[in-house]
């Protein structure tokens, strides 16, 4: 079971060196804990300062009174404060020692040191928040865009959870009344009734499907998508990986084969998060660097959700050119076709004779970044094929919120169609209970110990 009991601290903000470190204390000893390492200068008793104030003065060590550092105390009192508990910060000069000893002293003061998350758990314990807005705040302090940004902060303010339950009072209602007639089995029920519910159900199954349809793209925003560059040496993929960062990291030369490694970077397209993998480049390699640089391409390739495959302009498709058409056909593959700057003697009917479909063909230039822009446009709606722009139909980017809804309108159907077959009312009230049970488990109403555990080990120390 969870202790409340006890007072936790941890260190809230990031290891290393900044303008100041923040060791957060939270629970019933917190104020104790921290009239015994820091002495206000005002000369006042820290149990005696007023909630929501910061005060001025010394963290010292009780066993012979060194000062080990000028700081501000903030004071937060139950039940005003993140965790619903009193909550103390000491606001230490930031760097590692600072912090490290104002954190140690307080642990000699009766304080446990915090898990991942448990102030967060915390919260969600004392009824701060609900589960669904907890896991926000992990998504909140992850998000790498601002629509990532934006959607957890909705998520945060209650968005998903007022959206499921809605959803969890109809179905609630639906199952109190079926319910009431397993109860009073003498009562028949009158087939307007029946067909009505049975109506509800159906309507309230196709609620739950069209939300949990916007998981799909949810999840791009809340993670991304990846996207790989390939082709062979010297047709400009690390160049195009600057042109699409518009900054030098990936190191340019005119000697083919010199990206061996693959290289990583985030870029923001229309407030999608894209990971993008400059890959060795794909050719018949002698060298072993090389030929394990080409196993990664070829894994890149596999795991990317859109793959540019890269093209020099100014030369005539090679053999190593077709092997990546080869490597590339079974993808969402977009085909770039390089060095638009130069003369052309490229023909690009030799690629779309080698692909089914349709292929998406553009011209660019990653010297002078023509096409840059249209080339990120289509990595997008290559992936997001319904309109990125439409963020606020979103809801869920949670896969664990997705599968309870998926559970909770699986069970629906059942209780739909033993309805309409007029099974005994015992099975459908049971169906319509699993249905009630999976939703309340995305806020956290019905919740267990292994859940929230999973759960809140992802978070960071100090949140
Ligand atoms: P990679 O081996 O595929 O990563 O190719 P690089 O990015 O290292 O580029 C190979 C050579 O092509 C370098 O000399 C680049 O300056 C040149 N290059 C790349 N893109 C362009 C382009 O759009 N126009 C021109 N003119 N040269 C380019």
């Amino acid at each position: 079971m969870f202790c409340l009991d006890d007072t936790i601290a941890a260190v809230s903000t990031p290891v290393g060196e900044g303008g100041i470190g923040i060791v957060r204390i939270s629970g019933r000893d917190a104020v104790e804990a921290a009239s015994s390492v820091f002495i206000p200068a005002c000369g006042k008793s820290v149990r005696a300062l007023k909630s929501h104030t910061i005060t001025y003065g010394r963290v010292v060590d009780p066993k012979n009174g060194d000062t080990v550092d000028e700081a501000l105390l903030s004071v937060m009192l139950a039940p005003s404060s993140y965790t619903r508990e009193d909550i103390v910060e000491i606001n230490c000069h930031g760097g590692f020692l600072p912090v490290r000893r104002t954190l140690e002293l307080a642990l000699g003061a009766g304080v446990r040191l915090a898990e991942p998350g448990e102030f967060t758990l915390r919260a969600f314990l004392n009824g701060r928040l609900d589960l669904s807005q907890a896991e926000a705040v992990i998504d909140l302090i992850r998000a790498k865009t601002e629509t990532a940004g934006r959607i957890a902060l909705s998520q945060l303010s209650g968005g998903v959870s007022k959206t499921i339950n809605l959803l969890r009072d109809e179905t609630a209602s639906i199952c109190v009344n079926v319910e009431a007639r397993v109860d009073f089995p003498e009562e028949d029920i009158e087939p307007a009734a029946l067909g009505e519910l049975i109506e509800r159900i159906s309507a309230l199954r196709k609620s739950l499907e069209e939300l949990s349809a916007t998981y799909e793209r949810g999840r791009f925003f809340r993670h991304g998508f990846s996207c790989a560059i390939v082709g062979r040496p010297n047709v400009g993929k690390s160049s195009l990986l600057n042109a699409l960062l518009e900054r030098e990291r990936a190191i340019v030369t005119a000697v083919p084969g010199t990206t061996r490694d693959t290289i990583e970077e985030y870029l923001n397209i229309e407030g999608l998060p894209v990971r993008i993998t400059d890959t060795a480049g794909i050719r018949d390699a002698d060298g072993l660097a090389e030929r394990e640089g080409v196993r990664r391409s070829l894994r890149a390739i596999d795991g990317a959700d859109v793959v540019v495959a890269l093209f020099d302009g100014t030369t005539r498709l090679q053999d190593d050119d077709l092997n990546v058409i080869l490597k590339t056909s079974e993808k969402n593959t977009l085909y770039a076709i390089n060095k638009s700057d130069l003369a052309s003697a490229f023909d690009e009917g030799e690629i779309s004779e080698r692909v089914s479909g349709k292929p998406v063909v553009l011209k660019i230039s990653a010297k002078t970044s023509e096409g840059i822009d249209a080339l990120k446009s289509a990595i997008v709606r290559s992936v997001v094929r319904r309109g990125a722009g439409d963020v606020e139909s979103i809801v869920i980017t949670n896969l664990r919120h997705k599968a309870a809804i998926d559970r909770a309108a699986s069970a629906l159907e059942r209780a739909g169609v033993s309805m309409e077959r007029e099974n005994p009312l015992e099975i459908v009230a049971l169906e319509l209970r699993t249905a009630l049970d999976s939703l309340g488990e995305i806020t956290g109403v019905v919740t267990s110990e292994d859940l929230l555990g999973m759960i809140f080990r992802d978070f960071c120390i100090g949140k």
